[in-house]
């Protein structure tokens, strides 16, 4: 009995929407959980670090980057962490809602199918999703870093992994934390269980804030022989700003 109330709760939050998830409506944008207009509001991350896609007023590198350029190579976030889309994001990670991880995939697919040709967005070679520490993952039953990279693998046409990092250590969880503590809580985090030699591996995770996850799984991919990092995201936030995730 328990499996099958296990399959119908994994069908159910697999079931795709019928209705826009922002305002009821009944006119669903082709492979969106929205309505034209409600996909239209969502903030997109138009312009923005060209390294780490920190939402700025216009294309160009930040502050922090110019200071210390980080070990990946560049990042690209389909949205800015704002409402509305901070609830699609809180709405799969906490909510069982999965089809917001292929929703925002999709997304995310389609502006990399936009920028290839840029010299800038190549197809990698390897999707690696940032994994759970496995008791989290057992608690929460999917790991949403997954659920976002499945459907750009699958449209991109890349090999996609979630066997190859390891999560060593339960940290805490990173919202909680100062920038500082983040990076603190993340040391030795990750292990590469096998060689990356000369492969184009791309990262993909929810929300990015302050690069401290990604920074600290680069540093492993890189030691096991990675030839260049990208990280995609769903959705960038800004530490300490008003649109820094809450949960
Ligand atoms: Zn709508
Ligand atoms: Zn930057």
């Amino acid at each position: 009995m328990l499996k099958v109330n296990n399959w119908l709760k994994s069908a159910r939050m697999r079931v795709w929407p019928q209705h826009c998830q922002l305002c009821g409506n009944g006119l669903l944008k082709a492979n969106s959980v929205l309505c034209q207009p409600c996909l239209g509001d969502l903030p997109w991350n138009t312009t923005c670090c060209q390294v780490c896609a920190l939402p700025l007023p216009q294309n160009a590198i930040c502050g922090r980057c110019l200071r210390k350029p980080p070990s990946y190579h560049r990042t690209l976030a389909t949205f800015s962490y704002q409402d509305p889309l901070s609830h699609i994001v809180h709405g799969l990670k906490y909510g069982q809602r999965l089809y917001y991880g292929r929703f925002l995939g999709n997304a995310l697919a389609e502006m990399v199918a936009q920028g290839a040709g840029n010299d800038e967005f190549k197809i990698p070679d390897l999707i690696l999703p940032v994994p759970l520490h496995q008791r989290r993952l057992n608690e929460r039953g999917y790991n949403q870093a997954l659920e976002i990279a499945k459907p750009v693998a699958r449209l991109l046409s890349v090999a996609i992994s979630d066997r190859v990092i390891v999560r060593n250590t339960e940290t805490k969880e990173q919202s909680q934390l100062s920038a500082l503590e983040r990076r603190r809580n993340l040391k030795g985090a990750f292990f590469i269980r096998r060689s990356m030699k000369g492969l184009y591996v791309v990262i993909v995770d929810d929300v990015m804030t302050t690069g401290a996850t990604v920074t600290e799984l680069t540093r492993a991919l890189i030691k096991a022989g990675a030839r260049r990092i990208d990280v995609w995201v769903a959705a960038r936030a800004a530490l300490g700003g008003n649109n820094s995730p809450k949960t």
